[in-house]
């Protein structure tokens, strides 16, 4: 819990007065219709209220208000894009808080096509960081379905992940340096573009997935790739999911790491998707029980991705692991393939409610998991219509729940705590994750208290207590 200030409302004012000559006229919003849409998360699970929007826009300027904030015993909690989906960006509901919104601090700094690095602000949206680096004819590789609005200091704190993981990994593989406003309001400086520099503890990692309760990430230092030239992509039914693991073998051992993206789906899905998501085909005649969508990426020319893969799904064929599949003849081809999976999580809202898993398992123990796992919700709740889709690749299944066809939604969702609960149950046995990508937030620290050891939680706050004694950065998050 946050300490009480002991200087009140006044005091309370008078720091809203000093924040204010900090960061100027633009960076300081109290009228509660723009600061409405900051308070409340995507999917309207949690809401919460501010003393004021705070938008600081450099590094010094985000010092002063921590160290103001600081000295008034203030609760700070760091905003990006406001698309996290475990409530980690939303303030509590009481209102003793500032939100620190990083979106003025969107510049590149710099970018350096030897050192294959790109130094930007953390309010820069992904989509922009991807775009600056294709100009220079390299790949930023994170990507998924928000990177319009989700920022890099959003997808730091979070560790994202996304559809590129399998090949490039995660965020925390992809910083090389970050600059860091401490809770007392130092600048940490450690934007370092170095491949090699094992002087010491990493201290970059302790804020990357920190989810912002250790400090606020000001600027980073990423890692580019070379841009890719071409790629193949086919949309692959299958009649059980045993055979995606055997595909996904077989495509590691044909094409290395130009494996780029393994989803998976259920037929399910795909078929929400066709009925709710406009220009949506299915490419394959006959429906299947699964589907993968699978893409090789080569940044050199003359790779024959094309040849790789087809050669890959003919033997598939032939040893009866798919039932169909199509292959994208142009770019246009593969974006309608993409849209058929990354439509799903939308076309589930018109279906009525769903409740949700983002959890990890080993690759190998997928099949298992699925084998156990719907029927277990299937005996918790009659009727559910599960819908599990996800990064195959890296073992990452979004477990999404559909309510029963013609159910009551609320009953349903009030079912969400005891489903957690029983499916986190089994992908801990299972040796998985209760988090695979969006983090702890609001929404998990019950759970986490629930599976970590008391050695690990132990480990967590005292590290937490160490950078932050007076439990001011995003208080109720995490731990
Ligand atoms: C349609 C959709 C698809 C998604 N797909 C994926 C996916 O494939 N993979 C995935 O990993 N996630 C996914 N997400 C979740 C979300 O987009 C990511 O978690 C993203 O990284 C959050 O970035 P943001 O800028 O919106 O951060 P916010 O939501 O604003 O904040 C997220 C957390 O980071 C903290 N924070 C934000 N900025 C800073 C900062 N500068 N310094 C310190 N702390 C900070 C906040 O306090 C909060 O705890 C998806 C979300 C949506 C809506």
């Amino acid at each position: 819990m946050a300490k009480t200030s002991k200087t009140g409302r006044d005091g309370d004012g008078a720091l809203i007065g000093a924040i204010a000559k900090a960061v100027g006229e633009k960076g300081l919003v109290t009228d509660p219709g723009e600061m409405a849409p900051h308070l409340e998360e995507l999917r309207g699970r949690y809401r919460g209220a501010a003393l004021a929007l705070v938008k600081p826009a450099s590094t010094a300027e985000v010092a002063e208000v921590i160290r103001l904030a600081a000295a008034a015993k203030m609760p700070i909690v760091p905003q990006g894009g406001n698309t996290g989906l475990v409530g980690g960006q939303v303030p509590p509901e009481h209102g003793r808080a500032l939100l620190v919104n990083l979106s003025r601090m969107n510049r590149v700094r710099s970018l350096d096509p030897v050192d294959n690095t790109i130094t930007v602000e953390a309010g820069c949206l992904l989509a922009s960081v991807q775009a600056a680096a294709a100009e220079a004819e390299r790949l930023f590789p994170l990507s998924l379905a928000a990177e319009g609005s989700c920022q890099i200091g959003g997808n730091l704190s979070t560790n994202a992940g996304g559809i590129h993981v399998l090949r490039y990994g995660n965020m925390r593989e992809l910083v090389l340096g970050l600059e860091v406003v401490l809770p007392d309001g130092r600048v940490w400086d450690g934007l370092r573009r170095l491949r090699k520099d094992n002087t010491g503890y990493d201290l970059k990692q302790l804020f990357i997935g920190a989810e912002g309760t250790l400090g606020i990430i000001t600027t980073a230092v990423l890692r580019l790739f070379p841009a890719p030239v071409q790629k193949a992509t086919a949309f692959i039914g299958l009649t059980q999911v045993e055979h995606a693991m055997a595909i996904l073998e077989r495509a590691r051992a044909v094409a290395g790491d130009q494996l780029d993206c393994v989803e998976l789906m259920p037929r399910l899905g795909l078929e929400f998707t066709l009925r709710h998501i406009p220009d949506t085909t299915d490419p394959l005649g006959d429906p299947h029980p699964w589907y993968l969508l699978l893409e090789l990426a080569s940044g050199k020319a003359g790779d024959h991705l094309a040849e790789t893969l087809e050669a890959l799904l003919a033997e598939a064929y032939d040893d009866g692991l798919i039932g169909d599949a199509a292959l994208a003849a142009s770019a246009a081809h593969r974006a309608a393939f993409w849209r058929l999976r990354e439509g799903i999580s939308e076309a589930q809202k018109p279906e009525g409610g769903s409740i949700k898993h983002d959890i990890s398992v080993p690759v190998s123990r997928i099949p298992e998991f699925f084998a156990r796992a719907i029927p277990l919700v299937e005996e918790m709740i009659p009727g559910v219509r599960p819908v599990p889709f996800g990064h195959l690749g890296d073992g990452n299944l979004h477990f999404n729940l559909t309510q029963p066809a013609g159910g009551d939604r609320e009953a349903f969702l009030d079912q969400w705590e005891d489903v957690n609960r029983a499916v986190h149950e089994l992908v801990v046995e299972m040796g998985g994750s209760i988090s695979a990508e969006h983090g702890i937030g609001r929404m998990k620290v019950e759970e986490l208290k629930h599976f970590k050891s008391a050695v690990e939680i132990e480990l967590m706050a005292r590290v937490k207590g160490a950078l932050d004694p007076d439990n001011l950065m995003n208080p109720g998050k995490v731990i």
